[in-house]
């Protein structure tokens, strides 16, 4: 039986909060889906997640959360946590980030090295890796701990004291971090990093390895559907950035398949190598889905076709 539930209350009840007869349909439909693709192998701890794992969960500007499978199940959030990273970036120091790092797709794998050469050390955007070692690089001298308060963002937007570091994920990747490091020391040596490579290469990790749930993670990107507000409704961006946001996640939020992305959910979103998908419907509702098995260009499989049947079902999307 699907169990869908809102956050006050954790019983199994289907068909509960606004789009709850959606999302037990697409628990259903994707339970029948056969290729899930393959979860991310470089990083040997998250290599033996079970690509049939599925959550989604929707969060509505009043806190209410709902989702179905497992969506309370904590998973690790990678790549998604670069949104966070970049909005806190924005709304300490403004435009000075974009001296150091672009705002177009880069059609290129997220760990590519290639373009950085012919484009002097300056990444395409934030949401690919070279682009989020810049971001993350800034938020380390503008607060002295990246990753804590991105982990603080978090904790705080989603409710959950919880939320923490995974030491193994980060050592794990920084066993095998060779690509991160190379594309932080190349952009280094064009003077576009101003932390001691290892420091920044630390504090990257630990932020990727920050394991959360689907219903923390759509609470949490909330203000982001809010046009900047937070759960307490203090400004965290200006209606402006959060737009801008909004803007290089539809984009580039899901690399070289930031197009295909476009073209089938039609909503901003962010995904990471662990398997979560975050995305979002200005002014309504936030959404964030989970599955392990992972595309070539890693995207979760089951992430992007159950919010393809999201927006297909519901009609909503920014178009
Ligand atoms: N930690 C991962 C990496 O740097 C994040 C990549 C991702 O989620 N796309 O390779």
């Amino acid at each position: 039986m699907p169990d869908t539930c809102v956050h006050t209350d954790a019983a199994s009840t289907a068909g509960t909060g606004r789009f709850g007869a959606v999302l037990d349909r697409i628990e259903n439909e994707t339970a029948a889906l056969d290729e899930r693709g393959s979860p991310a192998g470089y990083i040997p701890l998250l290599a033996g997640a079970d690509p049939r794992r599925f959550g989604m969960a929707v969060a509505e500007p009043d806190g209410t959360v709902y989702g179905v499978g497992d969506w309370q199940q904590p998973f690790s959030t990678q790549s998604i946590t670069k949104v966070f990273a970049l909005a806190l970036v924005l709304s300490l120091d403004g435009e000075r980030i974009w001296q150091g790092v672009g705002r177009e797709p880069s059609g290129n794998p997220f760990n590519s090295l290639v373009q950085l050469e012919y484009e002097n050390g300056v990444p395409r955007n934030p949401f690919i890796n070279a682009g989020a070692l810049v971001v993350t690089d800034r938020l380390q001298t503008l607060t002295g701990d990246a990753a804590g308060r991105i982990r603080e963002l978090l904790r705080t937007e989603s409710g959950n004291p919880a939320i923490d570091f995974t030491p193994a994920i980060a050592a794990s990747e920084a066993a095998h971090g060779d690509r991160n490091a190379a594309l932080a020391h190349f952009m280094a040596s064009y003077g576009n990093i101003a932390n001691p490579v290892p420091d920044l290469l630390a504090a990257y990790f630990r932020q990727c390895s920050i394991e959360a749930s689907c219903a923390d993670l759509a609470l949490a990107a909330g203000f982001l559907a809010q046009h900047g507000l937070q759960a307490d409704g203090s400004a965290l961006l200006t209606r402006s950035q959060a737009k801008q946001v909004n803007a290089i996640m539809l984009t580039c939020g899901t690399y070289d398949a930031a197009g295909d992305f476009a073209y089938r959910v039609g909503l901003p979103g962010k995904s990471g190598v662990g398997g979560g998908i975050i995305a979002v419907v200005p002014g309504m509702c936030t959404l964030c889905v989970w599955s392990p098995g992972l595309d070539r260009r890693g995207n979760s499989v089951a992430g992007v076709a159950a919010l393809d049947r999201f927006t297909t079902l519901t009609g909503l999307s920014v178009f």
